[in-house]
Formats: structure tokens, C-alpha cells, sequence
């Protein structure tokens, strides 16, 4: 039987937009798919693309106060709606700013992640369901935040609960800011784990993410966090991740594995100061296609989340979708989208290869060891806690 993956995408997803002078531009979605489309991945005998519709208002308010879903709407229709005081819900100028269409751009792609997690549960066949669009982590149950309205993944978990109340799911985000509100969301749920990898909170929106946010109640344990110091490169992480993630997954045995693939980890994205280069994320892609096939029942959602530089988004999310597929790219770049980009980013360096040859920290690292015997003990600490502490707690 062919595994398959299905791949959630619309232009519709273009609406989702705050504004020109907003770093979260939809265009990074468009010159994804083209990527996607130019690399041949789009034609792929295991690939499927679905078209979403936008969520109910029922499937939203599974995960958002009806208050804050009605405010929503309205704005939607009237911008200027002067009985709203958008301050309260986390609106206004700034990170969310108000937009016309805001509730039917939102619901959308809470519809696509949830239509991932539809096809992906019901459907044998269907290993992997992909939404670039999703990953809108910071929204929480009554306040929009970091650039999210509402919580596609909230919103495309409580799907899977509604389809099988005792699922037991796997949230994994790779995003350099830590998945606060979806790690609210289930504090309490030992049926949803959560686990963080991010830019240490004491750098970094939004502020949260520390390794003793561990769950409460029932949730207790089920709460995971990483917090990664600013610079870490390539191989730090990569490591970390390697050793922590399939020994986690292999002791929860989650029924399906949910990832936020945010790639604002990358050296060049204008909002952190991480130090991982795209191959990092190559790299990332095959631990979780191994992990999804070996401790996570063949089931993988994956949805996307920041990234913030207009041509390091492209490269990487196709990079996963290869590895969802199993295709081996070369280290190249098609030379119609390279124009593309020229043209429709003329801000940016143009890239020329798929994923970046050189390490910029790896070398920066080499020539300081006192900073390297830092991030070393500091990840060391890390794997020792995953060990002595989160799978424990996990496995009890
Ligand atoms: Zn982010």
C-alpha cells in the first residue's frame, strides 16, 4: 500500500495577511508551493493536494472562548467596530494588528490543519498530512498573540479528541519561539504532550518555555521544554534533538505525532538569533519520518509556523516535504524560481542552493572554545534532565 501524504493548500491562505509592513507576509506560502511545484514534488505518485474549507464555528470554539470567536467575527465584518476594546484580546497595532476578513482568514486555516488531521486519523493510507499555513501556536483561548487569531492546532487537536476521545497525541514544536499557547491549552491533558524546542525565554517572545513548566494535575509531566541558548548552531541542536526526541516518543507511544515546523531557528531570520542553517532541518525531517514510522503508529500532521525570511521558508518546508515523500533533492535551486524570488524579494540575498552549504556558528564555535564548552555543558544538562526527569514522568 502507498503511503501517502496530503498536502492542505489554497491561494485563499494569501488572505491571512496583516499588512505590507508586517514581517508574517503570506507571500512565503506562495513561493513555497511554487518551490514545492518547480522541484517536482507536486507530481509526486504519493502526494495528494487537498483543497481546505474553513472550520466550523463549532470546531472553533472547542479550543476558544465564544466570546472571543464572536469579537472575531465582528471584527471581521467592521474593523472599526467601536463596541470593542481590541486591546483586551490581544488586537490592535503592534503584532496583530485588526484586518478586514481577519475571522474567514483565520477559520481557514484552522480548517486546513484540521482537515490534515481528518484525512491523516481516518484514512489508512494517508501517513502524513501537511499544512504550510497552520502552526499558529501563540493564539490562546480568549487572546490572539504573536501574530495568531486562533489556534489551528488547538483547534485540529480537539478534532482528534472529538473523533476518539482517549487519543493520546504528540505535539512537537520546532519553532524558535516556544509554543506557549498550545502548551496552555493542554496543561492539564496527559493525553496531549507537549514538547518545545525554542530560543530560551529569557531572550525571547514570548518570555515562557522554561524547563519547570512541566503540566499540571493530571497534565503533570506532560509539559516539555527546551529552551535553546541564542547561537546555537547546526550540530547543537541537531544533537539534542536526535538524542531527546525517539527516546520521548518511544516512551509516550503516542497514537499520532503533531509537529509545528516553524524554521525562524534559521541564522538569517530577522526575528532570532539562532544559529541553525536549513540542513539542520534536512536533517530534523528524516528523525521524524524515522520516529513517525517507528514509535508514533505511522501518523504524522505536520503544519508549518514562523519563518520570517522570504526565501529560507521556501527551501526548508519543501526539504520536509521531499523527506515526507522520500525523495532525494540535490543541492540545487530551479532557475525560474530564483528569478521569481529576485523578483519578488528584491530585499533578500538570493539563494542559489536548496539548503545552506556553509555553518556560520560551526565556524564561529571553532574559534571560541570557552563558548563552546558552554553550549556543550548547557546541552548536556538538557539530555540529562530529558533523562532523569521527562521520561520518567512520561513513562510512569
Ligand atoms: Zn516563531
Amino acid at each position: 500500500m502507498l503511503e501517502k501524504v496530503a498536502l492542505i493548500y489554497t491561494d485563499q491562505y494569501q488572505k491571512y495577511d496583516f499588512g505590507p509592513d508586517h514581517p508574517l507576509r503570506p507571500l512565503r506560502l506562495k513561493l513555497t508551493y511554487d518551490l514545492m511545484e518547480r522541484l517536482n514534488l507536486l507530481k509526486h505518485e504519493r502526494i495528494e493536494i487537498k483543497k481546505p474549507i474553513i472550520a466550523t464555528r463549532e470546531q472553533i470554539e472547542r479550543a476558544h472562548d465564544p466570546e472571543y470567536v464572536e469579537v472575531i467575527k465582528k471584527l471581521d465584518a467592521n474593523p472599526n467596530d467601536s463596541s470593542i476594546f481590541p486591546y483586551d484580546y490581544g488586537l490592535g497595532p503592534g503584532d496583530n494588528p485588526i484586518f478586514k476578513g481577519m475571522y474567514e482568514a483565520s477559520a481557514l486555516v484552522c480548517g486546513a490543519s484540521t482537515l490534515a488531521a481528518d484525512l491523516v486519523w481516518k484514512n489508512d493510507d494517508i501517513m502524513i498530512g501537511f499544512n504550510p499555513a497552520g502552526g499558529l501556536h501563540h493564539a490562546n483561548k480568549k487572546r490572539a498573540s504573536g501574530f495568531c487569531i486562533f489556534n489551528d492546532i488547538a483547534v485540529a487537536i480537539h478534532h482528534l479528541k472529538y473523533l476518539k476521545k482517549d487519543i493520546r497525541i504528540a505535539y512537537l514544536d520546532i519553532d524558535c519561539h516556544h509554543g506557549d499557547g498550545v502548551q496552555w491549552l493542554f496543561y492539564d491533558d496527559p493525553n496531549v504532550l507537549t514538547i518545545s524546542f525554542h530560543e530560551s525565554g529569557n531572550f525571547l517572545f514570548p518570555g515562557t518555555g522554561h524547563t519547570n513548566e512541566v503540566g499540571e494535575g493530571a497534565g503533570k509531566g506532560y509539559s516539555i521544554n527546551f529552551p535553546l541558548l541564542p547561537d546555537t548552531s547546526n550540530k547543537m541542536f541537531v544533537k539534542l534533538f536526535r538524542y531527546c526526541v525517539p527516546r520521548i516518543l518511544e516512551a509516550y507511544a503516542p497514537d499520532v505525532l503533531f509537529t509545528q515546523l516553524g524554521v525562524d531557528m534559521h541564522y538569517s531570520d530577522p526575528l532570532t538569533q539562532m544559529g541553525v542553517s536549513i540542513s539542520a532541518y534536512k536533517d530534523i525531517a528524516q528523525t521524524l519520518y524515522t520516529c513517525t514510522h517507528d514509535y508514533c503508529q505511522n501518523r504524522w500532521i505536520a503544519v508549518g509556523g514562523g519563518g520570517y525570511s522570504m526565501t529560507v521558508v521556501p527551501r526548508a518546508w519543501s526539504l520536509f516535504l521531499a523527506r515526507m515523500l522520500d525523495v532525494n533533492l540535490e543541492n540545487e535551486l530551479p532557475p525560474e524560481w530564483i528569478e521569481q524570488v529576485k523578483k519578488e524579494v528584491p530585499g533578500e540575498d538570493t539563494p542559489y542552493l536548496l539548503w545552506d552549504r556553509d555553518d556560520r556558528t560551526e565556524v564561529q564555535l571553532l574559534s571560541n572554545p570557552e563558548l563552546t564548552k558552554k553550549m556543550i555543558d548547557y546541552n548536556n544538562s538538557l539530555k540529562a534532565l530529558c533523562d532523569n526527569e521527562f521520561i520518567p514522568n512520561i513513562s510512569k
